[in-house]
């Protein structure tokens, strides 16, 4: 097993750390390009720090291997530091820039999602200055309600790019709120509304460049909204986005929390562990210690709720996760010894991402996106 630390230079290794398998990554991009045909290109969603996985490392790997064509961000920030690491592939910003931030789409080549002439203008003028053309791409709101032109607006503006000699026009997208549900309605208006607009830009004869619209949940769900390029985000990273969706294919893991045994001590029947003194011994047992709290994105509502998996085992969490550490009820007969390895959740143990989200009344990408800056990310090459 080679290792390899994403991010700054860790000089003193923390035993709570989230460790990346590149090939389960790299397994669910294959998947993800078996199933929806060699030829359909991917833009792998790669912002938030690749949903906490460590964006960089993962985005460099997804492009040499030659199985992601595009990477796509959120902020102008995060496009930049990509192209600092020295990526090449085409970014594709998917919120807007703000007023300042219109000269680094240039500075770093990011190619903006775009949804109103004042925007398109101001990018213009930019290029004009640098006289260049700019490449963006068409947001379409047909229900998502976030950016994105009124599908009636879309063949206009798509003219008025089409016709500036300092845009390109590179591709044509939707977004779906509800592709991950059982029920279907919605995403297949929204998908009729958007085929329907797209062919009325083509009517004019305008190029559309790139179709796109789906996310993780169409990728699995709606194979009639595919087109030229699919944007996956969670199941890249091993998690179903919603506990509905359907499974049509595998996807594995790619981060285990991970932490250690920090000290163990024995408590007496009544003994209450941790703030507010809110769990309660049953009986004489062992607790451990962790090194790992909220501030890590050990979520405190996993208080007395939360499970880990240490030597293979379940034990519980006893009373209120900490900042920095929380407290495991380990029993009375465990052979548990401080430096044994904690697993929070994730990888191969029997604590997923996904159960996680659901204890804590939430989706696995805030999960992930939780796991602090504290916590080093170790890319793992080889199986966990
Ligand atoms: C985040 C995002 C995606 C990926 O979404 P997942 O549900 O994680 O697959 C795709 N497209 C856009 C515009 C996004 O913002």
């Amino acid at each position: 097993m080679h290792c390899e630390v994403s991010g700054d230079n860790i000089v003193i290794m923390r035993v709570t750390k989230a460790l990346i398998s590149e090939d389960n990554f790299l397994y669910n991009l294959r998947n993800i390009r078996e199933k929806t045909g060699k030829h359909r290109k991917i833009c792998i969603a790669v912002k938030a720090d690749a949903y906490g996985h460590g964006a960089a490392a993962l985005a460099g790997r997804a492009v040499e291997t030659a199985s992601a064509d595009y990477l796509g961000v959120a902020a102008v920030s995060e496009g930049a530091a990509l192209r600092e690491k020295g990526l090449k592939a085409p970014i594709l910003l998917f919120s807007l820039a703000s007023s300042g931030e219109t000269g680094e789409l240039f500075d770093f080549d990011i190619t903006p999602f775009t949804a109103d002439i004042s925007y398109l203008n101001d990018i213009a003028k930019e290029a004009q200055k640098r006289g260049v053309r700019k490449t963006v791409h068409l947001k379409i709101d047909t229900g998502m309600r976030r950016i994105g032109c009124r599908p009636e607006e879309a063949p206009l503006i798509a003219e008025f790019i089409s016709e500036n000699k300092n845009l390109k026009l590179g591709g044509i997208c939707t977004h779906f709120p509800v592709s991950d549900t059982r029920d279907r309605e919605f995403t297949e208006n929204q998908i009729a509304l958007f085929k329907n607009t797209v062919d009325k830009i083509r009517e004019k004869k305008i190029d559309t460049g790139l179709v796109h619209a789906a996310n993780s949940g169409a990728i699995l769900q709606y194979p009639e909204a595919w087109f030229d390029m699919v944007r996956p985000g969670i199941i890249l990273y091993g998690s179903y986005p919603d506990t509905e969706t359907e499974k049509t294919f595998d996807i594995k893991p790619v981060m285990t929390f991970e932490s250690s045994v920090l000290f163990i001590k024995k408590v007496k029947k009544g003994d209450r562990v941790s703030y507010g003194l809110t769990w309660e011994a049953k009986e004489d047992t062992f607790i451990a210690t962790i090194p790992a709290g909220y501030a890590d994105g050990y979520n405190r509502l996993l208080s007395s709720r939360g499970k880990v998996e240490i030597n293979g085992s379940l034990y519980p969490v006893a009373g209120r996760v900490c900042m920095d550490q929380f407290m495991v009820d380990i029993g009375n007969n465990s052979s548990i010894k401080t430096g044994d390895k904690v697993i929070l959740f994730g990888g191969n143990s029997a604590v997923s991402g996904d159960s996680v989200a659901q204890l804590c009344g939430t989706i696995p990408y805030e999960i992930y996106c939780n796991i602090n800056k504290r916590v080093p990310r170790i890319i793992v090459q080889g199986s966990l």
